[in-house]
């Protein structure tokens, strides 16, 4: 059994172009231009390199912030890029028997699923993969946030010598993080961090929690935050509709809000926010005791008082301000 750490860039239609408005036989997020990957083997030694550009079938004008962000122009695409059949073949044969992927993220793994899809080319060969980011927070930190790469590779002191936002120099680098990474312990154990990341609750809560819930399908933040301090805020003792006070935001699309219920006293309420693949937003919510570190935490935040988001009472004193110069 080997690693391949994988890493891809992909294209996207500029919002509003004609590609854009392109129906495809099989729905992508992006349409693969370029493949880096690295050999890790199993006694986590890092070996040989892999990549290639590809030629793009679909979305042949090369979106301006990829490109920025890249460094890939449509030139080097056109000129060196293979059509993805090709590459798909070559890094197969590449890649070799019995291999595990590992990525940075959940993305590169579905999007080269969709491509292959698209591209009517067998994908029966990257079923066993890892988001590394997982094994990364469950092997240090017990974290709950997705890191970025270059904030994984400082806690590890891994210092950058390859170029970012190059699928190759991203895979190395990931190679690196995950060469230091117990990866045999981490992938067996990945069963259990992946339902506390699909649970959103990464990680360990707060003590004090007393209750957990997911909510699903809101159509923005405004309308989450919405349903959490409305219909949602239930009191966790007798279940009765409870009033908060002002949400604050915190790191990780974290928001908090005090509640109370006038029979039960006053609870801490923690959401996060997360975008789902459908366009949705889904909310995991803790509610904590009022007396918990966690509401402490809240006290101290509402000291500092920068709410990002008002509550209605402020929300509607702002909009009545606002009307008033369109009177005279
Ligand atoms: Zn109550």
């Amino acid at each position: 059994m080997q690693y391949i750490v994988l890493d891809m860039e992909w294209n996207q239609p500029w919002p509003g172009s004609p590609s854009s408005q392109k129906v495809l036989p099989v729905q992508i997020r992006g349409e693969i231009i370029q493949i880096g990957a690295v050999r890790v083997t199993e006694d986590q030694q890092v070996t040989d390199e892999f990549q290639v550009l590809i030629k793009p079938k679909y979305y042949r004008r090369l979106n301006r912030r990829v490109s920025k962000l890249t460094g890939i122009k449509e030139a080097d695409l056109r000129d060196n890029g293979v059509p993805m059949a090709e590459a798909m073949a070559r890094f197969r044969a590449w890649c070799g028997e019995d291999v595990t992927f590992l990525t940075w993220g959940f993305d590169d793994i579905t999007i080269l699923r969709e491509n292959l899809r698209l591209y009517g080319l067998d994908e029966s060969w990257v079923t066993r993969w890892y988001n590394a980011q997982m094994i990364f927070n469950a092997q240090t930190d017990g974290s709950t946030a997705q890191k970025a790469l270059k904030t994984a590779m400082e806690l590890f002191e891994i210092e950058a010598t390859r170029p970012a936002h190059d699928a190759l120099g991203d895979a190395y680098h990931t190679a690196l993080i995950c060469a230091r990474l117990d990866l045999k312990k981490g992938t067996a154990e990945y069963g259990k961090a992946l339902k506390d990341h699909d649970n959103g609750f990464h990680g360990a809560e707060l003590p004090g929690c007393i209750a957990r819930k997911v909510f699903y399908g809101y159509a923005d933040k405004k309308e989450a935050l919405g349903a959490m301090s409305g219909p949602e805020n239930k009191c966790p003792t007798c279940g009765k509709q409870m009033t908060g006070t002002r949400w604050f935001a915190q790191p990780g699309h974290r928001y908090m809000d005090l509640a109370s219920c006038s029979s039960c006293g006053k609870f801490l309420i923690r959401v996060r926010l997360s975008d789902q693949p459908d366009g949705t937003i889904r909310v995991s919510r803790l509610t904590y005791e009022a007396t918990s570190e966690a509401a402490e935490a809240y006290a101290r935040r509402a000291e500092k008082a920068d709410p990002e988001v008002r509550r209605p009472s402020g929300a509607q004193r702002r909009r009545r301000r606002s009307k008033l110069p369109e009177k005279k």
